[in-house]
């Protein structure tokens, strides 16, 4: 017992040496002093935040991040669908809505001449679909494209060249005015321009191409028919 008495230091002077090395501390007080003997005296320097707290915090951070950035794609999704389907819709389109991929190029037509019909506004079999309808109706977009062209072409008139994703082309002949430019993308039922009479027409009409592959023309009717939107 007292040999052990000894070995320590006794409880006063474990004060004093805390307390002096305490008021020490700032001249360099020796952390080799701090350890489990000297309980609640050790005076080793404040410990700074253990690295894996900070580094599972900067995590965390992170995370909420990647949330927030995840939660605003999103929203700003779920907001586009909406113009879409509304744009849609005031077309008059109704159903599954976002699942619709193709529609018609104008409201209120009639059909005035088929593919492959002669006549003598053509130099060879008609390449294309007329869908008669007073001058000034809308041109919408029959799907998601970009504008490839926008020129006076000849007996077409005032054309707009749509190219699809699978890189299909649309003409859309003899318009008033076109509202697209080349190169812009236009989302589906996205005004492109207005019916008009200019190039070779009797009367007011949008005549439409569809070149697969920008290769020839195939008959309109039977493309959009496959399509799911029998003109
Ligand atoms: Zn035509």
């Amino acid at each position: 017992m007292s040999y052990l008495v000894a070995a320590r230091p006794a409880a006063g002077a474990t004060l004093l040496l805390g307390t002096l090395l305490l008021l020490l501390g700032p001249l360099g007080a020796a952390p080799s002093y701090a350890g489990p003997e000297t309980g609640p005296l050790t005076v080793a320097p404040a410990p700074a935040p253990a690295p894996r707290e900070s580094a599972l915090d900067k995590q965390v951070e992170r995370r909420e991040h990647a949330l927030t950035a995840m939660f605003a794609v999103a929203e700003q999704h779920a907001r586009v669908e909406q113009v879409r389907s509304d744009r849609l819709r005031a077309l008059g389109y109704t159903g599954d809505l976002p699942a619709l991929e193709t529609i018609l190029p104008l409201g209120g037509y009639h059909l005035s001449a088929g593919f492959g019909a002669a006549g003598p506004l053509w130099e060879a079999d008609h390449t294309g679909l007329d869908f008669g309808a007073p001058s000034g109706t809308d041109l919408v977009a029959i799907a998601d494209a970009t504008v490839s062209e926008v020129a006076y072409a000849g007996p077409y008139g005032l054309r707009t060249v749509l190219t699809l994703e699978d890189g299909t082309d649309v003409w859309y002949c003899h318009q008033m005015v076109s509202l697209v430019s080349p190169g812009q993308s236009v989302e589906i039922g996205e005004l492109l321009g207005l019916v008009g009479t200019t190039g070779n027409t009797t009367g007011p009409h949008l005549h439409l191409e569809v070149h697969p592959a920008g290769g020839a023309a195939t008959d309109p009717a039977a493309w959009l028919t496959a399509a799911g939107m029998t003109p």
